[in-house]
């Protein structure tokens, strides 16, 4: 993981600056650990006291703002993610940590497992790498190719902050090329959200992976993934004794808004239902429930990330299946 810039922690003082703090809480995803501590060491050289919230932090859904108000924060410094639209009682600075790496290489190595078939691509990524897009798009008209980076659409409940951003939750600058494109070049790290791609499009998607230097057709796995589901939903169809778990993080309520009124449907649907509430929603959490089946009102891709001991099915894929009913 690279140093951080300077501009990045200009853009942490001016923020510690604005905010007047005496005491800021500190938040980055698992890959910033060994870096951590200078920023800490960086906010101390200010004067200022900090705090890490040394918690797994996934995404800027998860703004831990009461934490902060009761250690009396007076600034989030959220490190890695693009800001997401939560609402928090205390100031948050995002900063992003864009990467400078080139994926060029990668295409002019592997390019030639990508179907030439394929004339035009809609191009995507995650935060760090999506200053990269301008640079695949030239490589690809250079090429004879037509290649489309998405305008981030209108949020509904979450907010893309880049044109071709995409998060597990959000693939809208995909999403709204679909009719246009032949298939999909996402260019990052992990398969997490060319996942998201295969659930929500129809579209081939190519992984071009930063970390390995490779790309990768991912194509296939979408049929997997969609069989899992389908499985999942017709146990959850069977169930009779059913856990609805919402999430506290900040960002993730949104996903939690019909929780109450889908009990009472499932309920009307001969189901008995027990609400749980916690911060991240894990298998260890269910020990000693006698349940057959989990609702989860909050990130859609614990799913598809996470293995439970009981079927678990997405709130809105609930909604849908009692409609049926
Ligand atoms: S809700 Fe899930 S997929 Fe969306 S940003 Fe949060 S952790 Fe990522």
């Amino acid at each position: 993981m690279p140093e951080f810039t300077d501009d990045e922690l200009a853009k942490i003082r001016a923020a510690i600056g604005k905010s007047k703090a005496a005491r800021v809480l500190v938040q980055a995803p698992e890959g910033f650990r060994t870096k951590i501590q200078n920023i800490l060491d960086e906010i101390a050289a200010l004067g200022v006291e900090a705090v890490f919230y040394a918690e797994p932090c996934f995404g800027a859904c998860d703004i831990p703002y009461h934490t902060a108000k009761d250690l009396d924060c007076q600034l989030i410094v959220h490190i890695g993610h693009a800001d997401f639209g939560v609402k928090s009682e205390v100031p948050v600075v995002y900063v992003e940590k864009f990467s400078d790496a080139d994926p060029t290489p990668i295409l002019e190595r592997e390019f030639f497992k990508v179907d030439g078939a394929h004339k035009s691509f809609g191009l995507v990524s995650l935060i760090q790498n999506v200053k990269a897009l301008p640079k695949v798009k030239s490589w690809l008209e250079d090429r004879g190719k037509k290649a489309f980076i998405g305008v981030p659409p209108a949020a509904k409940i979450v907010k893309l902050a880049q044109p071709g951003q995409i998060l597990g939750c959000n693939v809208g600058t995909g999403k709204m090329l679909e009719s246009k494109v032949d298939a999909y070049l996402y260019v990052g790290g992990g398969r997490f959200h060319p996942y998201g791609l295969l659930k929500n499009t129809s579209k081939p998607v190519f992984w071009v992976d930063m970390e390995s230097g490779k790309i990768f057709d991912v194509t296939k796995e979408r049929e997997n993934l969609q069989k899992r589901k389908l499985a999942r939903i017709g146990q959850f169809r069977a169930a009779r004794n059913v856990a609805l778990a919402i999430s506290t993080k900040a960002g993730q309520m949104a996903f939690a808004k019909s929780a109450f009124d889908l009990k009472k449907r499932m309920e009307k649907n001969g189901k008995k239902v027990w609400l749980l509430t916690m911060d991240m929603i894990t298998p260890d959490k269910l020990t000693g429930l006698k349940i057959e089946a989990l609702v989860n009102a909050a990130c859609p891709r614990i799913e598809d990330d996470l293995i439970f001991s009981v079927p678990i099915i997405n709130a809105a894929d609930a909604a849908r299946e009692l409609k049926k009913e």
